[in-house]
């Protein structure tokens, strides 16, 4: 598999498998599959509340843990949130039944987000967090976190596919040594995505998917990906990407499907900050 290096040397799957809306019960049967289909990046969050699935499904595999690279993700905290953070940090690794995660990634950039870092730090700095990041975080608020840390976060993961591209964010992002990862690399197939016409044109040239088209363009870009599926096939067919090349003027054609806007919701909208930045997990 194909990997990047993030700003502290861990090397990091280009492609994983991401299990946000599989249902607890499903969880370990999808995990099993695609770790059967090659995927060794696995992305979960205790939020998803399905981490403990994750964890029996990589007990039962037999992979050794140092060929895995297991992602989980910190939910908002109350105060004080250095001391919550640890708290939640070990009932991941005791749901996952890991004794270190590979990246440890704070979920929302809400609530005392420099005291859910600093615990995060120490928690890398004690070996149990391989690498650290932030997800949903918009540029400003990106910047302001490595200002004001000692560690740069390794990646942001947010919300990129070919209607979204983030193609300035990127370039931020690479410019401070932060890794992009995409999530809803397929927009969970929203505007009709699997079957766009543009896609669809690139994938019949290929002899591929529009999924595959799309996995390719983000590798290409040197973006992370980690698409979700329940079906064995398209765990198969989302990783078969490492046998085409998409041309420049295939990527360029692609450039041009970007909206700018997302397709779920902004992060930044106070409205949204009200329904999630209040949410908490022991609610
Ligand atoms: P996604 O990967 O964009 O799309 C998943 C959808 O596409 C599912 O409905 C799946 O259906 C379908 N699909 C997958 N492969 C397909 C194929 N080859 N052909 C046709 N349909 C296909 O959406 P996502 O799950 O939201 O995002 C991916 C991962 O990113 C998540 O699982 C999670 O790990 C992470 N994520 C993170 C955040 C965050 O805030 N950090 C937010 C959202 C997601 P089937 O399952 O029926 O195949």
């Amino acid at each position: 598999m194909q990997t990047v290096t993030l700003n502290n040397g861990v090397k990091m799957p280009i492609l994983g498998f991401g299990v946000f809306q599989v249902p607890p019960e499903e969880t370990e049967q999808a995990v099993t599959d695609a770790l059967a289909a090659g995927y060794r990046l696995l992305d979960t969050a205790a939020l998803y509340h399905n981490e403990e699935a994750v964890g029996r499904a990589i007990k039962n595999s037999g992979i050794p843990r140092e060929e895995l690279f297991v992602t989980t993700k910190l939910w908002i905290q109350n105060a004080p949130a250095e001391e919550n953070t640890k708290q939640a940090f070990d009932a991941s690794l005791r749901k996952l039944g890991l004794d270190y995660v590979d990246l440890y990634l704070m979920h929302q950039p809400y609530g005392d987000v420099y005291g859910q870092w600093r615990a995060m730090e120490s928690l890398h700095r004690e070996g149990r967090a391989k690498a650290i990041g932030v997800s949903n975080f918009y540029p400003d608020r990106v910047l302001d976190l490595v200002l004001n840390n000692e560690i740069t976060p390794a990646v942001n993961q947010i919300e990129a596919h070919p209607f979204f591209q983030r193609t300035a964010d990127h370039k931020l992002l690479r410019e401070r040594g932060i890794q992009l990862q995409s999530w809803g690399g397929f927009a969970e197939g929203k505007n009709n995505l699997f079957t766009d016409p543009l896609l669809s044109e690139i994938g019949r040239q290929h002899g591929k998917s529009v999924a595959q088209v799309v996995v390719r363009w983000f590798i290409q870009r040197d973006i992370g990906t980690i698409p979700k599926s329940v079906r064995p096939e398209r765990m198969a067919e989302n990783i078969d990407v490492f046998d085409f090349q998409l041309t420049d003027e295939q990527m360029a054609s692609i450039a041009a499907l970007d909206t700018g806007a997302t397709l779920f919701f902004d992060h930044r909208d106070p409205q949204w900050v009200d329904r999630l930045g209040v949410l908490r997990m022991d609610a």
